[in-house]
């Protein structure tokens, strides 16, 4: 089965002159409404999270900061339903955590804000809570190793930065470099107990579909099998598609699906959660060939990308990593 987390609350946070705008998501359902899988999907409400168990990830002074209205930084806005909304988005993707811990099978989270960026102090880049950081925090809790994979074209610093010294959450990113935030070099490896628990691939522009199936296959996925999650979460960012304006890799829609199937076979039990994506059109389609794929009815799309490989950048990752897995 699965299950969609969405709410047209999510559409409250909205700036329409800025890239991460409600028109995101409401470009996202109308696609969803045509595809042959949409009858298939189990459409569930959020939740709200609870302040204290946002305060378990995050800051009370960051906490409080994010109740006002306007900019959080330079290009973090806040309207008057902002925090409602951001409290809403987390404990959507909790809830996909829980529907899935429980009953199994796999889910997505259309929610907004998005919220890798936001770190355990700090909101930014377009991020009030890190809504993935939250709900890994709350399934480990309970006993879970979750495994968390982030394809946004951006480095996920806030969710590094939250699980850097810990062994029970997992960390994954591959992301353009140099680009926004910064972070993400290959020798960010985590930190005491988490030494080895942070997996970070950063990638030249133009790289394309066959960079990102290699380095499943030689790193990420041997990595994430010896790990053996109880849950994966994907960090579901679009913004890495070839036609995304804020990106500067150059996948294809099929990706996303390659990756789908890649981490399934490692855990079923699966939670996509929105990240980026700024050019509507692939960003719906992105979405949709995901829940595709996790619903057994592959969406395809004419769509291909040249791009390049990035076998170097492989090979110093897995170095790394050889210090900490057997990588077989
Ligand atoms: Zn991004």
């Amino acid at each position: 089965m699965t299950f969609i987390i969405y709410s047209d609350k999510y559409l409250l946070h909205d700036d329409p002159s800025h890239p991460e705008n409600a028109s995101r998501l409401a470009a996202i359902m109308e696609l969803l409404e045509k595809m042959p899988f949409y009858e298939k999907l189990k459409f569930v409400e959020p939740e709200s999270i609870q302040e204290s168990e946002m305060a378990e990830v995050h800051s009370s002074e960051m906490i409080e900061n994010a109740k006002r209205t306007g900019w959080l930084d330079m290009d973090t806005y806040t309207n008057e339903y902002s925090y409602e909304v951001a409290k809403l988005a987390a404990g959507g993707v909790k809830k996909a955590c829980e529907i899935v811990m429980e009953r199994g099978g796999n889910a997505f989270a259309l929610v907004r804000p998005p919220g890798h960026h936001a770190t355990s102090t700090r909101s930014m880049g377009f991020c009030l809570f890190n809504n993935v950081a939250i709900a890994a925090h709350y399934s480990a809790k309970r006993g879970r190793k979750v495994l968390i994979f982030d394809h946004d074209v951006h480095h996920g610093n806030g969710t590094q930065d939250i699980f850097y010294e810990r062994s029970d959450v997992m960390y994954q990113s591959i992301h353009l470099s140099p680009h926004y935030p910064g972070t993400g070099s290959v020798m960010e490896v985590g930190k005491g107990e988490g030494e080895g628990y942070t997996v970070n691939l950063p990638l030249p522009h133009g790289v394309g579909d066959d960079c990102i199936m290699e380095a499943m296959e030689e790193v990420f996925i041997p990595v994430a099998r010896e790990f053996s999650p109880d849950l994966i979460i994907i960090s579901a960012g679009f913004d890495s598609h070839h036609a995304d304006p804020l990106g500067g890799m150059n996948l294809s829609l099929s990706i996303y699906a390659r990756i789908i199937q890649e981490f399934s076979r490692v855990q079923s039990r699966m939670v996509c959660s929105l990240e980026g994506g700024y050019n509507l059109t692939y960003l719906a389609r992105g979405v949709a060939v995901e829940i595709g794929e996790m619903c057994g009815m592959p969406a395809l799309f004419d769509d291909s990308a040249e791009g390049r490989k990035c076998s170097g950048e492989i090979k110093e990752l897995k170095g790394e990593m050889e210090k900490y897995w057997n990588m077989r």
